[in-house]
C-alpha cells in the first residue's frame, strides 16, 4: 500500500456506530439456532443475572465534589464465580457493559475454565484525572460493590482505562472491608502483591498464538506475512512485540494520536522505546509514515488486529478490507453487520471471545496462585495459558468444520453448548 492520505488532526476515540450489545445477541442468536438451544435454556442464558448502577460522589482536587456513574453487570455464573474488568472512560454505557458481561461468560466457556462472565464500568475519563482523583474513585466503586466482589463470587481484573495500580487498591478496599486480606478477590495485581507472572503480556501473548495457529491452518508462512495493528495499549503493543519476535512484519500500528505505517516493517522495540519516552504516545516515531488512521483498517496487509475499541469494523469499510486473516485483540471490534460481508470475502476471522481469552486466562492461574498461596514461574504460566490457546482454537475449528460455520460462530456454538449443559445439571427452580 501506498500511504494517501496524511494524518493531520489528532484522531479521535472511534465512536462506537452500533450496539455491541445487539451484536452481541445476533451472534447468540445464530448459535443458539444450530445448537437447537430449548426456549427456557434460552432465556436463561440471554438475561444478565444482576446489573448494578452506582452513585459515586468523590472529592475532586479543586475542593467540588463530582458525582461519577458506574456499574457491574454480572451476566451468568453457570461456570463459577463471575470474572471481568473494570472499564474506566468517558463513553461506557450500561448496554456496553452488558455485551462485555456476557462476552466474558462465552469467553470463559471457550477456554474452558471455571468462571461465569461480568464487567464493569465508570463514565469517567481518567487521562484528565490526578491519581489521587482515580483512586478516591476507585475506592468509593469497590466499597459500593463489597456485596458483589468476592474471590468466589465475583472477581474483577483490569480493562480499558485500569491497570495493576487500580486492582490493587481495589484488592485493599475489599480487604479492609472484609477484615482480611483477600488477593484473590481481584487479578491483574501489581507482582509484588499477589500478581502472576505473564499477566501483564497475556492478552497480547493469546493473540499472537491463536494468530500463528490460525495461520497455520491457512497455510500462512511467518516470514511472508505482514500485519496491521489498531491500537497500542496494552494489548495492542505487546500484540506487536510479540509477532515482530516471532518474525511477522507490522507494517502499521496505530494509537490515539495516528496511524502510522511502514512498507519494510516496524521495528516494535524501537516504538516500545519512543512510546516509553514520549509520554506514551507514536506520534512523531521517526520511524513511519503517518497515515489516516482509517485507512489502517483497509491497508494491504495479510492480518488485521483490531485491538482498540468495539464495532470499527463495520458494514461501511467491510468490503475493502484486504486482509486474509483478522485476529480480534479488542472485545467486539466488528459489529454483527459486517459479518456476513466478511464471510463472503473468504477472511478468515479469529473472533474476540477466543483471540483476547489469554488475559483471562492468565487471571485465573493469579487467582489459582493467590487460593494456593504459591507462585508459578513464568514458563509455567505461558506453558498452560499457551495450551489452553491452542486447545481452544483447535476445538473451535473442528466445530467450525463440522457445521460449516465461521470461527465466530463456532466458538459462540463451544461456549453456550458448554453453559447449556452446565445449566442442566445444575437446574433452575
Ligand atoms: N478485561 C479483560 C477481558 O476483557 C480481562 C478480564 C479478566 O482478566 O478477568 O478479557
Amino acid at each position: 500500500m501506498t500511504p494517501t492520505t496524511v494524518y493531520k488532526e489528532p484522531a479521535p476515540r472511534v465512536a462506537n456506530t452500533e450496539n455491541p450489545l445487539e451484536s452481541m445477541m445476533s451472534r447468540f442468536n445464530v448459535a443458539a439456532e444450530i445448537l437447537g438451544l430449548d426456549h427456557e435454556t434460552y432465556e436463561v442464558l440471554k438475561a444478565a443475572d444482576k446489573q448494578i448502577i452506582v452513585h459515586l460522589p468523590v472529592s475532586m482536587d479543586d475542593g467540588k465534589v463530582r458525582v461519577f456513574e458506574g456499574y457491574r453487570v454480572v451476566h451468568n455464573t453457570i461456570l463459577g464465580p463471575s470474572k471481568g474488568g473494570i472499564r474506566y472512560d468517558k463513553n461506557v454505557s450500561l448496554d456496553e457493559v452488558k455485551a462485555l458481561a456476557a462476552w466474558m461468560t462465552w469467553k470463559c466457556a471457550v477456554v474452558d475454565i471455571p468462571y461465569g462472565g461480568a464487567k464493569g464500568g465508570i463514565i469517567c475519563d481518567p487521562t484528565t484525572m490526578s491519581a489521587g482523583e482515580i483512586e478516591r474513585l476507585t475506592r468509593a466503586y469497590t466499597m459500593s460493590m463489597k456485596d458483589v466482589f468476592g474471590p468466589d463470587r465475583d472477581i474483577p481484573a483490569p480493562d480499558m482505562g485500569t491497570g495493576p495500580r487500580e486492582m490493587a487498591w481495589i484488592m485493599d478496599e475489599f480487604s479492609k472491608t472484609v477484615g482480611q486480606t483477600s488477593s484473590a478477590v481481584v487479578t491483574g495485581k501489581p507482582l509484588v502483591m499477589g500478581g502472576s507472572l505473564g499477566r501483564t503480556e497475556a492478552t497480547g501473548r493469546g493473540v499472537m498464538v491463536s494468530c500463528l495457529a490460525a495461520m497455520n491452518k491457512l497455510n500462512m508462512k511467518i516470514e511472508e506475512t505482514s500485519v496491521a495493528i489498531q491500537g497500542f495499549g496494552n494489548v495492542g503493543s505487546w500484540t506487536a512485540k510479540l509477532m515482530f519476535d516471532k518474525g511477522l512484519k507490522i507494517k502499521a500500528i496505530s494509537d490515539i494520536s495516528g496511524a502510522y505505517w511502514n512498507d519494510n516493517g516496524l521495528n516494535i522495540d524501537d516504538v516500545i522505546a519512543y512510546k516509553n519516552a514520549h509520554g506514551g504516545r507514536i506520534e512523531g516515531f521517526p520511524g513511519a509514515t503517518p497515515i489516516d488512521p482509517d485507512e489502517l483498517l483497509v491497508s494491504d496487509v495479510d492480518v488485521l488486529v483490531p485491538a482498540a475499541v468495539e464495532d470499527v469494523i463495520t458494514e461501511h469499510n467491510a468490503p475493502f478490507i484486504k486482509a486474509k486473516l483478522i485476529v480480534e485483540g479488542a472485545n467486539g471490534p466488528t459489529s454483527a453487520s459486517a459479518d456476513p460481508i466478511i464471510y463472503a470475502k473468504g477472511i478468515s476471522v479469529v473472533p474476540d471471545i477466543l483471540a483476547n481469552s489469554g488475559g483471562v486466562t492468565v487471571s485465573y492461574f493469579e487467582w489459582v496462585q493467590n487460593k494456593q498461596g504459591f507462585k508459578w514461574s513464568l514458563e509455567m504460566v505461558t506453558d498452560r495459558a499457551d495450551r489452553i490457546m491452542t486447545d481452544a482454537f483447535e476445538k473451535v475449528f473442528a466445530v467450525s468444520q463440522k457445521y460449516d460455520i465461521s470461527l465466530r460462530i463456532a466458538a459462540y456454538v463451544v461456549a453456550i453448548d458448554k453453559v447449556a449443559q452446565t445449566y442442566k445439571y445444575r437446574g433452575g427452580y
